[in-house]
């Protein structure tokens, strides 16, 4: 029953075979539980213009660059894109707030998954929208000699960001495998549509406040509740 979501997954996409090499990690909610303060930050910064927003939909934008976070809101409250210095304001804010809200918590397990995949010889890339310095610094704190800043897509090397699969076809490249040879680990529904659109299986990892229909409605080949589950299930799955 199992192995099920990987047979469907290669003939939907008449991939020759599914051989895993390659596993692509998001990072805020998947290897972080830094969703709460995020969201609580996001909430703060866009009130203060006036503008209503609540922590649901900061679920919901999770994994956009914060340039389409908040042109998103303008668009849908004002009808207009914000002004760079509209959007730096609100940036520079939300940041400042992030800062002061969040403590860096690993989320429970992501350790052990990583160091497991590592010892199986599997390479592990980060793909985050973040460009949050001190979360990049905390990887090699919390999961020493696991990431390389080559392995690296994060918010300094996108165009687009998700839900554009732009980030994920970048994980592809940086570790020179092909969809069919790499899984990603998800929790966001726009992250989800990113993977998705990049032709890679993906686990979605319900760590936040969405309903999990909301990540299979996102394209989600698996939703766990957590990275023990996963962490515990690995050898079933693949
Ligand atoms: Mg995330």
């Amino acid at each position: 029953m199992i192995l099920q979501p990987i047979t469907e997954f290669i003939n939907q996409h008449s991939y020759p075979e599914f051989k895993l090499k390659a596993v692509l990690f998001d990072m805020d909610g998947v290897l972080f539980d830094s969703m709460p303060a995020h969201a609580e930050a996001w909430v703060r910064a866009i009130r203060k213009i006036g503008l209503p927003f609540t922590h649901y939909e900061a679920y919901m934008h999770e994994g956009r660059t914060g340039t389409g976070t908040i042109n998103g809101i303008f668009q849908r409250e004002w009808g207009r894109s914000a002004t760079s210095e509209e959007e730096k304001a609100i940036y520079t804010h939300k940041s400042k707030e992030f800062r002061e809200l969040s403590r860096t918590i690993p989320m429970p397990f992501a350790g052990e998954l990583l160091n497991k995949l590592k010892n199986k010889g599997l390479d592990i890339i980060l793909v985050t929208g973040s460009g949050q310095a001190s979360l990049l610094d905390s990887l090699e704190v919390y999961y020493p000699g696991i990431f390389c800043q080559e392995k690296m897509v994060t918010a300094f090397d996108v165009k687009y960001g998700k839900p554009n699969p732009e980030p994920y076809l970048m994980g592809l490249q940086k570790a020179g495998v092909k969809p069919w040879e790499a899984v990603v680990v998800e929790n966001a529904p726009l992250g989800v549509e990113a993977a998705k659109g990049a032709g890679i299986f993906t686990v979605a990892i319900n760590t936040g406040i969405l309903e999990d229909e909301v990540l299979v409605d996102a394209g989600a080949n698996i939703v766990l509740p957590g990275m023990q589950e996963l962490y515990n299930e690995w050898d079933i799955l693949f």
